[in-house]
C-alpha cells in the first residue's frame, strides 16, 4: 500500500467512454468534462436526452461504442451487472489497445473478470473512489481515490487517467485488490449494513436526539440513497463481507447476553 500521489506532469485531454450511464457515471462524468476531455457513454437504459443536454455522445450500439476509438473505456456498471455486461461486449470492435478502467465498489471480482476476459492488449486499472454524488458533491478535495494497476503497460495513458482524481485533491491510495476488499468489508460494508438494519427501523429525527443519535440518523439516510443493487453487490461480490456479517451477528449475540445476565443478577 502506498498514498505517494502520482506525478502530476501528465495532463491531457483523455477519449473516455463510460459504460454504466446511472448515478455514479454521471457523476464522474461531471468532473472530466470540466477537465476538458472527450466523453461518450453508453447504458443499459436510454440516457441519449440528457447526454445531449450535457454534449455527450450516448450509443445505444456497443459495437459503435467500441469502434469509436477511446483510449480508456470506464466500466461504471452496478457489480450485479458486470459479468453480463461485460460478457456481452464484442472485443472484436476495438480499433486500438485500450486502458479498461473500473470502478466497483468491490474489487477483486472486476479485476479477476477482466484479466479472464479482456483481449490481452487491453491494459487493466481497478480503482475504486471512495466518495459518491453526495460525498463528493462539493468537490474531490482530500476524498480517497484507491487504485491497483493490474496490467499496465502505457504508463503515460494510465497516469493520465489516474490525474483525473489527483489533480482534483485527492487523497491517492495505490492499494491491491484483496486488501481493499477485506478493508471495505470491515468498513464500508459494515457502514451499510448497520444503515440498511437502521432503515429496517422507525429511525428518525425527534426533538430529543443526541449527537450520537444524529450520526446514525445520517449513517441510515447515507446509505440508503445508494441502490440496494449497490449493497447486494458488496456482500455478494466481496469474500471477506460474509465473515463480516458472521462478526457482526455474534456481536449482537454477545451483547445481548451480557444484558440479558445483568438483568438477571438484578432479580
Ligand atoms: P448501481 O445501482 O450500483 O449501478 C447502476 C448502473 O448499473 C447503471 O448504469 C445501470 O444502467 C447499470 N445496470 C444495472 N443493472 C444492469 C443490468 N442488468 N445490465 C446492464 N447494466 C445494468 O449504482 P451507481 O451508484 O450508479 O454505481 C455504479 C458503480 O459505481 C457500482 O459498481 C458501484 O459499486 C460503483 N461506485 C458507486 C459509488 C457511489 O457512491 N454511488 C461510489 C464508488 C463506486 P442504466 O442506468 O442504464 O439502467
Amino acid at each position: 500500500m502506498s498514498s505517494s500521489p502520482p506525478s502530476s506532469s501528465s495532463t491531457r485531454a483523455l477519449k473516455i467512454g463510460i459504460v454504466g450511464f446511472g448515478a455514479f457515471g454521471q457523476f464522474l462524468s461531471k468532473t472530466m468534462t470540466k477537465q476538458g476531455h472527450f466523453l461518450r457513454a453508453t447504458s443499459r437504459s436510454d440516457h441519449s436526452q440528457l447526454c445531449q443536454k450535457l454534449g455527450i455522445p450516448f450509443h445505444r450500439d456497443m459495437d459503435e461504442f467500441l469502434e469509436s476509438e477511446n483510449e480508456v473505456v470506464l466500466i461504471c456498471t452496478s457489480i450485479l451487472s458486470l459479468s453480463q455486461v461485460i460478457n456481452s461486449m464484442p472485443f472484436g470492435s476495438l480499433k486500438r489497445p485500450t486502458l479498461f478502467v473500473d470502478v466497483l465498489s468491490v474489487k477483486e471480482y472486476p479485476r479477476n473478470l477482466l484479466l479472464q476476459v479482456l483481449p490481452e492488449d487491453s491494459d487493466v486499472l481497478c480503482t475504486h473512489p471512495m466518495f459518491g454524488p453526495e460525498s463528493g458533491k462539493n468537490g474531490w478535495q482530500d476524498l480517497t481515490f484507491m487504485y491497483d494497476k493490474v496490467r499496465i503497460r502505457d504508463e503515460a495513458l494510465c497516469s493520465s487517467f489516474i490525474n483525473i482524481f489527483s489533480s482534483e485533491g485527492c487523497r491517492m491510495l495505490e492499494m491491491g485488490c484483496e486488501e481493499h476488499d477485506e478493508l471495505a468489508a470491515r468498513t464500508q460494508f459494515l457502514t451499510h449494513t448497520i444503515g440498511r438494519i437502521l432503515s429496517e427501523m422507525v429511525v428518525e429525527p425527534t426533538p430529543l436526539d443526541t449527537k450520537g443519535f444524529q450520526k446514525l440518523v445520517q449513517v441510515k439516510e447515507g446509505t440508503v440513497k445508494d441502490s440496494f443493487d449497490l449493497f447486494s453487490g458488496l456482500f455478494i461480490h466481496n469474500r471477506f463481507a460474509r465473515q463480516q456479517m458472521q462478526i457482526l451477528e455474534e456481536a449482537f449475540e454477545k451483547t445481548k447476553q451480557k444484558l440479558q445476565e445483568r438483568l438477571d443478577n438484578t432479580r
